[in-house]
C-alpha cells in the first residue's frame, strides 16, 4: 500500500479532485486484503468516489460488490503465493530418498540423529507385520479392520498422539465414541498401509497431485510415486509385499464370479444412502445377495443389513413392472392421471425456477442499460479518460450480449417444459409393452427403473423391508413392501 503511484491517486481523491477510480484487477488497489477493504468500503464512499475493478467485475456505484471482501481475501492468498519455492525443495529431499512427511509412516520412527530417516518402532511394527500377514493370506481390508477392532488394537492416529504428536486430529469414530473409537480402523487406512512401499524399505514421495490454495489434490497412481529403496531397514520382505499387492488387485474385481451384477448401481440403502453391495452368500448353493455397505465394513453400530437376495428383487421388480403396465392398458385415463399429477409438481417447482432466474438476468439489463447512458455521461463531463471510456464500454456491451443470451436459452427451454404433457402419453405407452415380461435383463432395467431404494426396519427383533422402486421416464415412486421375519 505504499506505492508512490498509490500514495499521490488517495492524496488527490481525499482533496476531492477523482471522483472515479479504474483498476484493471483488484489486486492492483492493493495486496492488503483490510487495506483494500478499507478503501472500497470506507474512503471511496466516504470521498464519493467511485471504484471500478474490471476483470473482477466490481463497481461501487452497481450493487455488487458484497462480493469485494471475498475477492480481497483471494487476492492476499494469490500474494502470500509462495509454496511454490517450498514445493521444489520437497521434490529434492524427495529424489534422495529423504522421508520428507510431518509424521512417519506407522510402525516407524523419525530417526532423531538423522534428518529424513526412518527406524522401525519396535511397539507398532508388530501391527503392520500382522495386517501384511491377514492380507497375504488373502483376507481383504474390511476383515482386516474388524479383526484389529476385535482385538483392540488403537489406530495409527491415537498411536501418534500417544507418542505426543498433539495436532493430530480425532477420527469420525473418536468423536462418537471417545471410548472405543480409537479401535474403529478406517478401511483406507488399512489400504493405503498395505499398498505403501516405504515397509520395504524405501521411501516413496510426491503421492499427490499438488496445487496451492487447494492443498492436495487427487491422487497419483503408484507408478507414477518417486520411490527410492534402500533407505532404511524393511518391515515386510518384499515377496510379501509383491503378494499382497496382487491379492488386491484380484479383489478389485468387480464379483465374485467376474461378472457385473444386474443391480450395480441402481440399489441404494434408504438409511445411510451408500449403495447395496452385491455377494455371494453360500447356504446350500451360491445365492446373489444385497447388503448395506455401511453394515458391511463398519457393523450393527452404523447401520443395518438390508439383505435382500438377487431373486427377490428380480421378481419384486417384475411383478413392479408388469402391474404398472397392465395398469397403462386397462385404466389408461387414471393412470395418466396420476402421472399427470406427480409430474405436474416437479414440473412448476422448475417452472418457477427458470422464470426467477429470467426475471433476474432481465434485471441485470436493465442495470446494464443505466450503466451505458453513465459512462456517457461521465465522459461528456470528462470524469473519464477516452481509453477507459472505450474499455468499459466494450466490456459492458459484451455483458448485455451475454445476460441476453442466457434469457433467450432460459426462455426456450421454459417452453421446452411444456413437452412433460406429451411425455406422460409417451411413457404410458412405453410401460404397457412390459404387461407380460418375463425376464429382466439389465438393459430393460435400466430403460425402466431409475433407481432402487431398500429401507429396513427393526421391530421386535423383526426385520421389516421396503422397497422403493423409482421409475426412469417418470417421476413416480412406486413403493412395495414385504416383510420378511428372518
Ligand atoms: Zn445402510
Amino acid at each position: 500500500m505504499d506505492r508512490p503511484g498509490l500514495q499521490k491517486l488517495l492524496a488527490d481523491a481525499g482533496r476531492g479532485l477523482i471522483n472515479l477510480v479504474i483498476t484493471k484487477d483488484l489486486s492492483r488497489l492493493g495486496r492488503n486484503y483490510l487495506e483494500t477493504g478499507r478503501l472500497i468500503e470506507d474512503f471511496f464512499p466516504r470521498n464519493g468516489i467511485r471504484y471500478i475493478a474490471l476483470n473482477d467485475n466490481i463497481d461501487t456505484m452497481m450493487d455488487n460488490n458484497e462480493i469485494a471482501p471475498f475477492k480481497n481475501i483471494l487476492n492476499e492468498l494469490y500474494s502470500r503465493d509462495i509454496s511454490k519455492k517450498v514445493h521444489s525443495s520437497y521434490l529434492v529431499s524427495a529424489r534422495k530418498g529423504m522421508f520428507t512427511g510431518t509424521v512417519a509412516p506407522f510402525g516407524y520412527r523419525k530417526d532423531p540423529d538423522q534428518h529424513g530417516h526412518l527406524l522401525i518402532d519396535e511397539e507398532t511394527a508388530p501391527i503392520v507385520r500382522d495386517i501384511f500377514q491377514l492380507a497375504a493370506e488373502g483376507h481383504g481390508p474390511n476383515f482386516i479392520r474388524r479383526r484389529l477392532e476385535d482385538a483392540k488394537v488403537p489406530t495409527p492416529a491415537w498411536w501418534g498422539r500417544h507418542r505426543g504428536l498433539r495436532n493430530l486430529p480425532l477420527t469420525r469414530w473418536e468423536k462418537i465414541d471417545p471410548e472405543n473409537g480409537k479401535y474403529m480402523w478406517d478401511f483406507s487406512v488399512i489400504k493405503d498401509l498395505l499398498i505403501n512401499p516405504v515397509y520395504t524399505g524405501a521411501v516413496s514421495s510426491q503421492k499427490r497431485n499438488y496445487r496451492f490454495k487447494i492443498g492436495t489434490i487427487n491422487d497419483k497412481k503408484p507408478e507414477d510415486w518417486i520411490v527410492v529403496e534402500g533407505c532404511h531397514e524393511p518391515i515386510i520382505d518384499k515377496a510379501t509385499f509383491e503378494i499382497v499387492q496382487e491379492k488386491l488387485k484380484s479383489r478389485q474385481r468387480p464379483q465374485d464370479n467376474g461378472e457385473f451384477s444386474l443391480f450395480a448401481g441402481l440399489i441404494k440403502c434408504g438409511e445411510c444412502g451408500k449403495a447395496l453391495t452385491h455377494r455371494l452368500a453360500y447356504a446350500h448353493e451360491p445365492l446373489p445377495v444385497y447388503c448395506c455397505k455401511t453394515y458391511n465394513a463398519f457393523g450393527k453400530g452404523h447401520c443395518t443389513q438390508h439383505r435382500v437376495t438377487e431373486p427377490m428383487l428380480k421378481e419384486i421388480v417384475l411383478n413392479k413392472i408388469r402391474e404398472c403396465a397392465r395398469a397403462a392398458q386397462v385404466d389408461d385415463d387414471d393412470v395418466a392421471k396420476r402421472l399427470r399429477e406427480t409430474c405436474e409438481t416437479e414440473q412448476r417447482q422448475r417452472q418457477e425456477a427458470l422464470a426467477h432466474a429470467i426475471a433476474k438476468d432481465e434485471e441485470r439489463l436493465d442495470a446494464l442499460g443505466k450503466m451505458v447512458m453513465q459512462l456517457y455521461e461521465d465522459r461528456m463531463l470528462k470524469h473519464i479518460t477516452e481509453e477507459n471510456f472505450t474499455i468499459l464500454m466494450a466490456k459492458t456491451q459484451q455483458e448485455q450480449a451475454e445476460v441476453q443470451a442466457r434469457i433467450d436459452a432460459t426462455k426456450k427451454s421454459l417452453n421446452d417444459e411444456a413437452q412433460i404433457a406429451y411425455d406422460t402419453q409417451q411413457w404410458k405407452e412405453a410401460i404397457s409393452q412390459y404387461a407380460d415380461i418375463q425376464e429382466l435383463d439389465a438393459a430393460t432395467l435400466n430403460r425402466l427403473v431409475k433407481a432402487i431404494v431398500v429401507h429396513e426396519k427393526i421391530d421386535d427383533g423383526e426385520r421389516h423391508i421396503t422397497i422403493e422402486i423409482h421409475f426412469n421416464l417418470q417421476p413416480m415412486p412406486e413403493i412395495q413392501r414385504l416383510e420378511s421375519a428372518s
